[in-house]
């Protein structure tokens, strides 16, 4: 150091007295202290809970270089010998910089942990040079005021340091920006927020403060910049609490204690007579005690709720499996099924040639074992095509094709399909239209003809004598199909459960009727495509059943549907046309 510095002890020290009558001094402390401990521990603390983290290892830097600011600033204002202030003064234009770089890698790197690229630190750290080269020199401080106890900057080099730093800080404020609106999540937004309003308060106050200070020769302004880091505090406490950040699982409890601590530490400063000092231990010892019971308690109630969600976490992996699962039974039925159809067909195909006699003459006794061959495989076909249904319905699949149909020809195809049937169990069918012709519907016709048809056939099935009505009515704004029958009948108890897969009612199996309880089931599902609904409606057992079918007229579901088919087919048919 080139300074001529004189012993200024004596003028220092009545500075400093006059400084501590007018109040001054206290406020040094107020200022410096609680927030130099705060930004140290909170620095440290997270630093220690996670040090390989990049944001940690920033957060320190950033806490660590402002901690050794205040410390020297706090020098500066308190010490009487013109030595250490002079030497404490000449580093402050190097840590302000440290602060503002720090800070600019604590954003760039959050919440993310990514490093910035060698060439950019480079970049930044080259401007500090001229800071760090000339800071014991006096291009940074000229000399010293004895009068007012305090260095004489030169303005240059404060400049030039300050204006550095309102670049770093423009910088600072680009990255937040930019960060926040590549964010992906709402909760990243949130993090990038919260940290960008901490630092942005922090470093405001504390370079206007500088500023200010030096530009007005007033240093008391700078005391309250120091304020802007405990805003940064609270905000970074509020980020580590509520979103886990820096990776830290520190509880609130735990930042609360050791605030109050502080705080209460703090009046050791004040203290004056000893009762003073008796009460401040007694109240710090209080909080201690309380502090522990609350921080055991809290840490008690989290490892609960980390037990918790460690058991909701395995309970959805396991419910994730079972889905899996569940679509591996779906995909097996669908493949095992594909694979039954083609010889199913195969076998009616020939059978239905053999019975033709395009294979010669077929003897009475064979053409009886034909015709139950027949019957047989007929109602394996359906099964299959029920156990595929099943398996698209539940991989939601089911392909609709809308088109407009009338239903009371469905019907008539229908009664005229099982009047043999009918007949060979010496049932009557009767088919009961409405008077008035039913408009025509944007139905799926081969689905609704399966529904219908599955319900005609268990009508029949289930009735040992009298016979089924197929009535289609209309029901205002819906079409009413109702499938009547004179059997067996319903216990109310069995009502619902019908149309759940694979369930038959007691009564059902005990007939001996083919059947594997999917019908209702697959035709349910038909019909609530078609926006409509299904049930069944009996007296009890022995008296008979009605299953209602309704179908309304227009329906928002198939519109769309059908909007949506016709826009399909709409280029391909210009493709036609031209
Ligand atoms: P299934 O192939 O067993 O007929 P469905 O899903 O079509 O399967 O019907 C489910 C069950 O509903 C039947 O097993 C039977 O118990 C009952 N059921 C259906 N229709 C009637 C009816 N008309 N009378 C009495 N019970 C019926």
């Amino acid at each position: 150091m080139d300074y001529n510095l004189i012993s200024t002890l004596e003028t220092c020290a009545s500075y400093i007295q006059s400084g501590k009558e007018a109040g001054i001094i206290d406020l040094v402390l107020y200022s410096h202290i609680p927030t130099l401990i705060a930004a140290l521990l909170a620095g440290f603390y997270i630093f220690l809970k996670n040090p390989k983290s990049t944001a940690s290892q920033a957060l320190l830097m950033l806490s660590f270089s402002f901690s050794l600011w205040t410390f020297f600033d706090f020098l500066i204002w308190t010490s009487t010998d013109s030595r250490i202030i002079m030497s404490s003064w000449s580093v402050l234009g190097f840590l302000n910089t440290a602060i503002l770089l720090s800070a600019l890698y604590l954003v760039a790197v959050f919440p993310k942990n990514k490093d910035i690229p060698l060439k950019f630190k480079a970049l930044l750290l080259l401007p500090i040079v001229p800071i760090i080269a000339f800071a014991p020199t006096s291009l940074n401080l000229i000399g010293f005021d004895v009068m007012n106890c305090e260095a004489t900057e030169n303005s240059l080099y404060v400049n030039y340091y300050y204006l550095f730093s309102l670049v770093l800080f423009f910088i600072i404020l680009g990255i937040v920006i930019a960060k926040y609106k590549r964010a992906t999540n709402s909760s990243e937004k949130k993090q990038i927020t919260l940290l960008g309003i901490g630092v942005t308060l922090f470093l405001l106050s504390f370079l206007l403060s500088g500023f200010l200070s030096s530009y007005f020769d007033f240093y008391l302004f700078e005391f309250y910049g120091l304020f802007g880091m405990t805003a940064f505090l609270v905000f970074l406490g509020y980020l580590v609490v509520r979103f886990k950040a820096f990776e830290v699982k520190l509880l609130g409890a735990q930042a609360l204690v050791l605030a109050l601590l502080l705080l209460i530490g703090v009046q050791f400063f004040y203290a004056k007579t000893t009762t003073d000092f008796i009460l401040d231990a007694f109240t710090t010892l209080l909080v201690l005690v309380a502090g522990y019971f609350l921080i055991r308690s809290v840490a008690m109630e989290v490892k609960r709720k980390e037990e918790l969600q460690k058991l909701s976490d395995n309970l959805a992996h396991a419910n994730e499996r079972l889905k899996e699962l569940d679509t591996a039974k779906s995909e097996f039925i669908s493949i095992a099924s594909h694979q039954l159809r083609t010889p199913l067909t195969a076998i009616k195909g020939y059978l239905s040639l053999i019975l033709e006699g395009s294979y010669g003459p077929v003897t009475p006794a064979i053409q009886d074992v034909l015709d139950k061959l027949y019957i047989v495989n007929n109602r394996l076909t359906q099964l299959v095509e029920d156990l595929l249904n099943v398996s698209r319905i539940e991989a939601g699949r089911i392909q609709y094709n809308f088109q407009p149909t009338h239903l009371e020809a469905l019907a008539a195809e229908l009664t005229d399909m099982f009047a043999l049937n009918a007949k060979d169990k010496n049932l009557y069918l009767k088919m009961s239209l409405p008077k008035k012709t039913l408009p025509e519907m944007m139905v799926d016709p081969n689905k609704i003809k399966e529904v219908m048809q599955n319900i005609i056939d268990n009508a029949l099935k289930y009735t040992p004598e009298g016979g089924v009505d197929l009535i289609v009515e209309n029901g205002g704004d819906r079409a009413r199909i109702i499938i009547k029958d004179t059997g067996i009948g319903i216990k109310p108890e069995d009502k619902e459960h019908l149309f759940q897969k694979f369930l038959r009612s007691k009564e059902t199996t005990k007939m001996v009727v083919s059947g594997a309880g999917l019908g209702l089931y697959v035709g349910k599902s038909f019909v609530e495509a078609h926006g409509g609904k299904v049930w069944a409606e009996s007296e009890g057992p022995g008296k008979g059943s009605r299953f209602i079918i309704e179908l309304p007229f227009v329906n928002p579901k198939v519109k769309q549907g059908v909007s949506d088919q016709v826009s399909a087919l709409a280029p391909q048919e210009d493709k036609k046309n031209s």
